[in-house]
């Protein structure tokens, strides 16, 4: 009787040295996928980051090109306001001529150049518009960024303290289990995915799926000893010693 008991507590410690580990395994890998987690939302933020930029130099040659024009339209006034002195003291009908064609041409470039303002500043609206759209969304973005990298450091850190605990409990729990069955598992374990343990199902071990010796089941179920899948070589348990 007293064997038996110790059959089925060693079991159970090896199945709990399984739950945990596998806990751990989990807390690694979230660990892990930190760095690039973090990486994957910053580029997420860089692709509005460039959406803002274009949309700022956008901005930025609409004002230069509508300061270039105004200053061109003044250097024209004051052609304009030149010809129109000189005009009072041309000399000669030819002189005259030649100065009104000047001035004549000179207007024209004026018209033309306060319609090209009117048109840059028409645009301008619509691009400022774009841009501070641009601005809002990648604003609302690295809120959503910033939160969500909070989020994932806050996890990490949970998970941190959660991997230390968990690495404490193993410590204890290592010692309800023999030296003999902790390294044969810990070594199947290593080998085999992180499971060192395998379930019987319908007299198949559930980690490879071999068939299992029906004497070896039986042996199991009555918990006469601690046994090995002949294939994969984990333990065998059934699900009900779980309990
Ligand atoms: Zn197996």
């Amino acid at each position: 009787m007293e064997s038996e008991l110790s059959v089925r507590e060693e079991l159970q410690g090896l199945e709990e040295l399984q739950e945990l580990d596998t806990k751990l395994q989990k807390l690694t890998g979230e660990l892990e996928a930190l760095p690039s987690q973090l990486v994957e939302l910053e580029t997420d933020l860089d692709a509005n980051k460039v959406l803002l930029q274009k949309a700022q130099a956008l901005v930025e040659k609409s004002q230069k090109d509508q300061r270039e024009s105004e200053e061109a339209l003044a250097t024209l006034r004051e052609q304009l306001v030149k010809y129109k002195v000189q005009l009072m003291e041309v000399k000669t009908n030819k002189e005259y001529q030649a100065v009104l064609k000047e001035i004549s041409l000179t207007e024209q470039g004026i018209s033309t150049t306060e319609d090209n303002i009117l048109e840059l500043m028409l645009d301008a609206d619509d691009i400022l518009q774009e841009s501070k759209q641009f601005e809002m969304e990648f604003h609302e973005k690295n809120r959503e960024v910033q939160g969500r990298i909070q989020a994932a450091q806050n996890s990490a850190d949970d998970a941190e303290k959660l991997l230390e605990k968990s690495k404490e409990s193993r410590l204890e729990l290592v010692t309800t289990v023999s030296p003999e069955s902790l390294s044969h598992y810990e070594r199947i374990s290593k080998a085999r995915g992180g499971l060192g343990l395998a379930k019987i199902m319908d007299g198949s071990c559930q980690g490879c799926n071999v068939r299992l010796r029906p004497q070896l089941v039986a042996e199991i179920r009555a918990a006469i000893r601690i046994g090995v899948c002949e294939k994969c070589q984990r333990f065998l348990y059934f699900e009900t010693l779980e309990t």
